[in-house]
């Protein structure tokens, strides 16, 4: 077995342990290939094994992956920072956002959504840590942008994203979730109706799997070890 295929086979019982240990059905929890930095042949390995959702950060790097792999049935999630200049591109070209945490960027998305395609999937990304990082909107913004995100046409807002600081302290990571996850609750019973809860990552999937988390974003452990990081 190549290495893709013994790492996928793991985290795929991994996450199918997690689910049977929280009681949960392993069917709720979307498995994301995190495909950054990886090859189109690595991505085409990894959609033969069965996996159908990638995620992508780097737009100039994905257009490209995107172009080699017309013919597979892959449904493309955009993960990373999004500047206003990329969301026409990004808003032909993929099927979710992660990564929405302002209503400018939100707004264009929705206006530059081609005609014929479905709307676009969003989430709304929220800083659990606020310090610790410049991306995400915080805790107290989170209902009057989902709110106005909600409002938008082209846009169907289906739930929240997180990256929470990261530490080995499995309490502290079931903390963070736990909070996103109660956040989502507090905005779907203002009206919304939100049913992803984007989060988990390679190092702390378990955490995010008993916290609810039904979308893991996943690369390291499906592709090994990243290469240094590719500019745009
Ligand atoms: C890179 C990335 C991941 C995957 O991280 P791993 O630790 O390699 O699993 C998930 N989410 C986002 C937003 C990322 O940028």
């Amino acid at each position: 077995m190549s290495i893709i295929a013994e790492k996928t086979t793991q985290v795929v019982r991994e996450i199918n342990e997690f689910c049977a240990a929280a009681g949960r059905q392993p069917d709720t929890v979307t498995l994301l290939a995190v495909s950054k930095t990886r090859s189109a042949d690595e991505v085409r390995e990894a959609f033969q094994l069965g996996l159908r959702c990638f995620g992508e950060n780097y737009l100039q790097e994905a257009l490209e992956k995107m172009a080699d792999l017309t013919d597979l049935d892959i449904e493309w999630h955009f993960i990373g920072p999004i500047q206003s200049n990329k969301t026409r591109l990004i808003a032909q070209t993929f099927s979710w956002v992660h990564s929405v945490d302002r209503l400018k960027i939100a707004q264009r998305l929705s206006e530059q959504r081609p005609e014929h395609l479905p709307p676009l999937n969003v989430c709304l990304q929220v800083n659990i840590d606020d310090e610790q990082s410049k991306s995400g909107c915080s805790m107290t913004e989170a209902l009057a942008l989902a709110q106005q995100i909600d409002a938008l046409p082209n846009l169907k807002l289906r739930g929240l994203m997180a990256i929470p600081a990261p530490t080995d302290d499995t309490a502290q990571q079931r903390r963070s979730f736990a909070a996103i996850a109660r956040l989502a609750d507090e905005l779907n019973q203002q009206g919304l109706h939100l049913d992803t809860l984007s989060m988990g990552m390679s190092s702390d999937l378990q955490a995010a799997i008993e916290e609810g988390s039904t979308l893991v974003r996943v690369g390291t452990a499906l592709f090994g070890p990243r290469p240094a990081k590719t500019t745009e």
